[in-house]
């Protein structure tokens, strides 16, 4: 009878103290609140020696455009998966969503920026050249003033409308095109080309973009957009050595994109958590893209992350023995021996395998250009 007391007061205890979390308020207004939905998603990538490992998303677009957030929703959703600082870049020119028509470019940045100091999230103000190919779309980080640039994409007649070729097809404002680059250029811009092999599934090396490269003026390409992956830009890296990135350009909310797993990201290694830091890192190529878990791009910085990530514990070191702890959310994948073995450290997770001293991995998810990153890792 005593047990039974005691379980019934267990009981209302419990009911009570279910009920204080969920209902809070007075009689006359009182709501529901599930605690987990204004959790933050920890990412969990380690800091390298000298430098924060901060995880970026340079390209994204909101309702000002052809989007369905807006500029604030997106430094909500960034903070809530885990990001550290994103860009906003908003098309120049693109109306798509009707009774929003923006003539002040600015406006998406100055809410972003104005959203990010509420959550501690750092922002940078960016926009999107947005052009047919071959010039294709730019995004420019970092840029002052988005005001100025050609708003008409494509050539109009006097009064206005749209001039068709023979085919109906609208005809590319080309005679802007550099005109605007090199505007961004003079505002001391960072240039990111974006997704190369969009729209048309061909990732071509144009002579515009291979002379730009060469004159050191695109600033880093990307490898991953969205859910798309162009692995010529791989080449191009092995070639150039142009840093390569991650971003979504997501137009979607990102919980309908990606759900539960990470979105892309770019891996920025700065000094500080601030926005002049993040330039220095960027302009000097301290970055990484990260998606899906593969990492691409130089590979000192790759074989930091990867020996910050993996923590070795000797078990039995005459038979090579180890336990390999994986701290971070990247599952790495690795080849070694002939015949091949693979072992795989899962995220957050301990692994124990027979990898005897001194024996070179190859991180084949690990992406210096084509080639995948070999390290020792005891
Ligand atoms: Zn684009
Ligand atoms: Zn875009």
């Amino acid at each position: 009878m005593k047990r039974l007391f005691v379980l019934q007061t267990m009981l209302l205890v419990a009911v009570f103290a279910y009920g204080q979390k969920l209902y809070v308020g007075n009689d006359d207004r009182t709501y529901c609140r599930d605690m987990e939905s204004i959790a933050r998603k920890i990412v969990s990538i380690p800091d390298i020696d000298g430098y924060l490992t901060l995880k970026g998303d340079f390209h994204m677009h909101t309702v000002f455009a052809d989007a369905e957030v807006s500029a604030s929703g997106r430094v909500r959703e960034a903070w809530f998966d885990g990001l550290d600082i994103i860009a906003m870049t908003e098309h120049v020119g693109v109306h798509k969503n009707e009774g929003i028509h923006i003539t002040d470019y600015n406006l998406p940045n100055k809410l972003a920026i104005k959203a990010g100091k509420k959550y501690g999230l750092l922002v940078v103000p960016g926009m999107e050249i947005t052009r047919t190919k071959p010039f294709g779309h730019i995004n420019a980080l970092f840029i002052k003033d988005c005001n100025g640039f050609e708003e008409n994409r494509y050539l109009l007649d006097e009064k206005g409308n749209l001039l068709r070729d023979k085919d109906g097809k609208r005809i590319p404002n080309r005679a802007t095109e550099m005109s605007d680059f090199e505007k961004a250029e003079a505002q001391g811009a960072f240039m990111m080309w974006n997704h190369p092999g969009w729209p048309d599934g061909k990732s071509t090396l144009y002579p515009l973009h291979k002379k730009l490269i060469e004159e050191g003026r695109i600033d880093a390409i990307e490898l991953f957009n969205g859910m798309d992956v162009y692995p010529r830009v791989l080449d191009w890296y092995d070639t150039y050595k142009v840093p390569m990135m991650a971003n979504s350009d997501i137009h979607t909310p990102s919980s309908c994109m990606y759900g539960r797993t990470l979105r892309p990201m770019t891996l920025v290694f700065a000094k500080e958590r601030t926005i002049e830091s993040v330039r220095e890192a960027m302009f000097a190529g301290r970055i990484l893209a990260l998606y899906s878990n593969t990492l691409a791009g130089d590979a000192d910085l790759i074989k930091q992350i990867i020996e910050k990530s993996l923590q070795i514990r000797v078990i039995d070191e005459k038979n090579g023995k180890i336990e390999v702890t994986n701290i971070s959310d990247i599952q790495f994948e690795a080849l070694f021996d002939n015949p091949q073995k693979i072992v795989t450290f899962y995220p957050r997770s301990a692994v124990q395998y027979k990898i005897p001293q001194g024996t070179e991995l190859d991180f084949k998810n690990c992406l210096a250009g084509r080639k995948s990153v070999k390290i020792k890792i005891w």
